[in-house]
């Protein structure tokens, strides 16, 4: 089951994740020993503002590095988190550890948004409100510099209490980011009832935008709805300058993929962040 990337020694273990394998027992229980045992670790990806070509925003990205399995991707234990309810502890780890790199930047003179990936689940928690806006204010960051990133799947499961909450976290001054649009089966009329300021659109519909033509007519009219409703867009998966380009054509505000940025540990995003690489949007 191990793999190594080419010309790095990150080790990806990837499990078999069957219900009741004995790797997924195994997963759930080391699980639980993650926070105690300091082996997360978060990671931040920029989204170029395609207006201005300057990064003031990035995305949280949580990674787990098992003590003999090494790096495990998120889609590996995430799921696992949300089924046996240790997700509400991982994102709340997650979301202090965000407010603490907030912080951090600031005081560096960095104004950056970041954004925290929420699971269904948490918005099913009686305390996660209270909690968050809690930690705002123990951390002293202004709601202004958090995104809460919810996928679209996530509200179809209980739209009337999602919509509710969404909006509380939308009045205390949140900016609010609907993750993996296109994939969720939301409807229209869901999505003009959500409280949310951008639509992010999956990275399914960009990463062949250059060979495509049915992902560039799906985009191009994502975009517009979404702008005709008032939001702003994220594109996810920007992997090559063919697709930055047509996306800043097509009036996308925000591009994020690993032809801007692979995400970055903290130590590594911050001289990158101090000092961007120059971005064009035409040739
Ligand atoms: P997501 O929130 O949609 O995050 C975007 C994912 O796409 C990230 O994968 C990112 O590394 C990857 N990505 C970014 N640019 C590109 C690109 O150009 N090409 C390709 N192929 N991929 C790109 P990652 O970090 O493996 O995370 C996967 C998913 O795991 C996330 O999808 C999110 O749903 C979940 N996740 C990650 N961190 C957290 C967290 O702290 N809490 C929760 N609840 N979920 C998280
Ligand atoms: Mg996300
Ligand atoms: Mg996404
Ligand atoms: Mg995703």
């Amino acid at each position: 089951h191990h793999t190594r990337n080419s010309g790095s020694l990150i080790q990806v273990y990837q499990p078999n994740l069957d219900i009741n394998s004995v790797e997924r027992l195994n997963l759930i229980n080391d699980l639980r020993q993650a926070i105690p045992c300091n082996q997360f670790e978060l990671h931040f990806q920029p989204k170029l503002c395609l207006y201005s070509l300057k990064v003031t925003h990035v995305e949280a990205l949580v990674r787990w590095t098992h003590p003999t399995l090494g790096m495990i991707p998120p889609d590996n234990f995430i799921p696992i988190a949300e089924k046996t309810g240790q997700i509400e502890g991982l994102t709340r780890w997650v979301f202090v550890a965000a407010l603490m790199q907030c912080t951090e930047w600031n005081k560096l003179a960095l104004d950056i948004n970041i954004s925290v990936n929420i699971s269904a689940e948490n918005l099913k928690e009686s305390d996660f409100y209270e909690f968050v806006c809690q930690m705002m204010t123990i951390q002293n960051i202004k709601p202004q510099q958090i995104t809460l990133e919810v996928t679209e799947s996530s509200v179809v499961d209980d739209p009337k209490s999602a919509i509710k909450l969404l909006g509380k976290f939308k009045d205390y001054g949140f900016r609010i980011s609907i993750d993996d649009y296109g994939t969720g089966y939301s409807s229209l009329a869901q999505l003009k009832q959500l409280p949310v300021h951008e639509l992010k659109i999956d990275k399914s519909f960009i990463q062949r935008l250059e060979r495509d033509l049915d992902d560039q007519i799906i985009v191009r009219s994502t975009i517009d709805l979404a702008h005709n409703m008032g939001l702003k867009v994220v594109a996810e998966g920007i992997e090559d300058e063919f697709s930055l380009l047509w996306l800043a054509q097509y009036n996308c505000e925000f591009a994020q993929g690993y032809f801007i940025s692979r995400p970055k540990s903290a130590s590594e995003l911050t001289p990158w962040l101090l000092n961007p690489p120059k971005f064009t949007h035409s040739i």
